[in-house]
């Protein structure tokens, strides 16, 4: 037995510990090594005189590398069993790492030494009591923990070091694999070839994302991916492309040859989570330009670099960054859209002093540049469903939806175990098909192979019957907890006040929607159909009608329009925009009539003007005339005025139209004699009268 000056009996009588502990940084050094190393451990307490049972192995914390003791369950045993005097020698490899930061490890040290604890690792034994000994297991501490960092340190900096080489291998994006010598080369596959210089070329045509994928999608060309994990790594799969997925493949400078590592870093964001953050590029560790062939230059990767970024600036960040919580959007992330199921986003647009809320599915537009399902103008949506609340929201209303909750209710669980039996039914009927499998004979290819189908179907029926009877139950759960229940009642009583003060800022509306209902669903057909689905199941759906755009919204009223109409029987734009005038009629945005109003309004309501009314009366033109007369226009002009041919002035421009020469005679000599003082406007129009008769 090996004798040591610091080892008394004392310390024999009492336990010794070995404390275990691999963490991530020791395991990538030393995992093959550890277990021998501390099998070395425990022989060398035996021969200083501990016997084998009285030495404790604590490895709780195998595999776990927490920074803290707090997490460290093993190790914080260790300390309560040192603190209770039961230990006599605490051993470890590289005995400082019991505890992974100095305080921890001072504690220790303090707590050994009150308690006579002997520390014991493969450089020797150290009594704490003794201040020698205390300042070197000290300085083993502090040395520790700046080694945890050297550690890390050095692992990155290898790696850093031959990444700046560029002879890091990293997981290459799909078009890029490694050749037999370890260089990058296009993948010889040539369809995938094709696709990524489609994706480019069709990116460098539209100049956006979108229009990437769209079409590709339009064209029905799928796009290759490698799978990174798993059983199938490695392997090719074909499926649409994404809009997601063309930005990644265009911000990826391996493509256009390009050695890049160090384009991100992790990030602890307010919730503690990591996340993965791109960094802009001139924070990248290495980036070595033609380093490999690449599917587009270096320039063409700037060119798209600076393009992608301008969309981004026009399309999505400044449009995106609006008010978002704040708006006054009432239903705000519970729209659901009636033609894909996907949610809807909220834009808004200025109309006035205030902002506007659309509702908008344009979900498949940004992941597949597919086109906006539908876009519903929101204000009067919200309004609607403002109003349903007030309608919902009174004590009676709630007292009888609860009592009717709980009527459901027991409906419910009866259905529920009636549901229950057809999985239970299903599960047997799996098992049944699974002995019946079991006990056929191998050699029996045919019939093994059918009762084999027959078990796998019978399992896919029991995964389809649980997973029905799961979502059943589930959507059946959603019926108000207690708590929700209370909160309802006493936000009723006040509802009706608050919802309706103009100074409840939007927020809070938004809120009140929240907790009382789940979502809305809208479907924009000959009408906006609303269904709202409130929490607890009850739903409610309204009908509105499509809101007036803002053209339609300023529309000449109706009576309005039949007057022009019947004045465009007898006289022009001008003449009739001044009757409407005189008459006190408005246009649609409430000013008064010109000629050019007139005739923008005629346009827009397929009217026909004076002029299309009277020749299709069959009155001809001065040239039609000229040709039946075989003269030239200014002769039949001048006929005219000299009271030879009678006619009207159709229009504002002093056009004229013609009787048809028969009858263009007989009015003639009916009117030869008369002389016409009356302005020229007059005279025209009573003529006409005259004439036509
Ligand atoms: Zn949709």
């Amino acid at each position: 037995m090996e004798t040591n000056s610091k080892i008394s009996a004392k310390h024999l009588k009492r336990t010794a510990y070995l404390y275990v502990r691999q963490s991530t940084v020791r395991q990538v050094f030393e995992n093959t090594e550890s277990t021998k190393r501390q099998y070395e451990l425990k022989q060398r307490a035996i021969a200083l005189g501990w016997p084998a049972e009285r030495i404790e192995v604590i490895d709780t914390d195998l595999g776990q590398s927490a920074s803290t003791a707090v997490d460290r369950q093993g190790f914080q045993k260790l300390v309560a069993e040192v603190g209770l005097g039961w230990a006599g020698i605490v051993m470890g490899l590289e005995v400082s790492r019991l505890a992974r930061n100095s305080m921890d490890w001072h504690r220790l040290i303090e707590i050994c030494a009150l308690t006579n604890t002997l520390i014991l690792d493969e450089d020797g034994i150290y009594d704490p009591t003794d201040f020698n000994d205390r300042l070197l297991l000290g300085l083993k501490g502090t040395m520790s923990e700046a080694e945890t960092h050297l550690l890390t340190a050095r692992l990155r900096g290898g790696l850093l070091n031959k990444a700046r080489r560029g002879e890091l291998r990293c997981q290459l994006p799909v078009g890029l694999v490694y050749d037999a010598q370890g260089q990058v080369i296009l993948d010889p596959d040539s369809q995938v070839q094709a696709s990524l210089h489609l994706l480019f070329e069709t990116f460098f045509r539209t100049a956006t994302a979108h229009r990437t994928a769209r079409h590709f999608r339009d064209q029905g060309l799928l796009f290759p991916r490698r799978i990174l994990s798993g059983a199938d790594k490695g392997k090719l799969i074909w499926g649409p492309l994404a809009v997601k997925r063309v930005l990644l493949v265009l911000h990826n400078p391996r493509y256009a040859g390009a050695y890049a590592w160090g384009r991100g870093h992790w990030e602890t964001q307010t919730n503690g989570k990591k996340k993965w953050q791109l960094l802009p590029r001139d924070r990248w560790q290495v980036l070595i330009v033609d380093a490999h062939p690449g599917y587009i230059s270096w320039q063409q990767y700037e060119q798209i670099d600076q393009r992608l970024r301008q969309n981004a600036m026009a399309y999505g960040i400044d449009r995106r960054h609006g008010p978002a919580r704040e708006g006054p959007a009432l239903l705000q992330g519970r729209v659901v859209c009636g033609i894909c199921g996907n949610r809807m986003t909220v834009r808004y647009h200025r109309r006035g002093d205030g902002l506007v809320p659309d509702y908008w599915c344009n979900r498949n537009y940004m992941e597949h540049g597919a086109p906006i399902c539908q876009k519903i103008p929101g204000a009067s949506i919200d309004a609607a469903v403002g109003k349903l609340l007030l309608e919902a929201m009174t004590p009676m209303a709630i007292e009888v939806s609860l009592a009717v909750q709980q009527e459901i209710q027991a409906q419910l669980d009866e259905a529920d175990r009636l549901r229950h039996k057809q999985v239970e039914r299903a599960r047997y009927e799996a098992d049944y098909a699974r002995r019946r499998y079991m006990k056929v004979d191998p050699e029996n290819r045919l019939v093994a192979d059918s009762l084999e189908a027959e078990w796998n179907e019978k399992l896919r029926a029991m995964a389809q019957a649980q997973d029905d009877y799961q979502r059943k139950r589930d959507a059946d759960r959603k019926v108000l907890a207690e708590d929700q229940r209370n909160r309802l009642f006493s936000l009723v009583q006040d509802f009706p006040a608050i919802w309706k003060d103009p100074k409840t800022p939007y927020r809070e509306r938004k809120r009140m929607v929240a907790l009382l209902i789940e979502d809305v669903t809208l479907l924009k057909a000959e009408q906006i159909i609303v269904q709202a689905r409130f929490r607890g199941g009850a739903t409610t759906t309204l009908k509105l009608p499509l809101p007036l755009n803002a053209w339609q919204g300023r529309k000449t009223a109706k009576h309005v329009l039949a007057k022009m109409d019947e004045l465009l029987n007898e006289f022009t734009d001008a003449q009739v925009a001044d009757r409407l005038n005189k008459q006190g009629l408005k246009t649609g945005a409430g000013g008064s009539f010109t000629a050019e109003k007139v005739r923008w309004v005629r346009y827009a309501n397929g009217m026909k003007s004076y002029a299309q009314r009277l020749k299709e009366s069959g009155m001809l033109t001065s040239q039609q005339m000229g040709a039946q007369f075989g003269v030239s226009e200014p002769t039949v002009i001048n006929w005219r005025k000299k009271g030879l041919i009678q006619g009207r002035r159709c229009d504002d421009r002093n056009q004229w139209v013609y009787f048809p020469p028969s009858r263009a005679l007989h009015i003639h000599q009916k009117n030869k004699k008369t002389v016409d003082h009356r302005p020229s406007d007059q005279k025209s129009l009573e003529t006409t009268v005259g004439g036509a008769v």
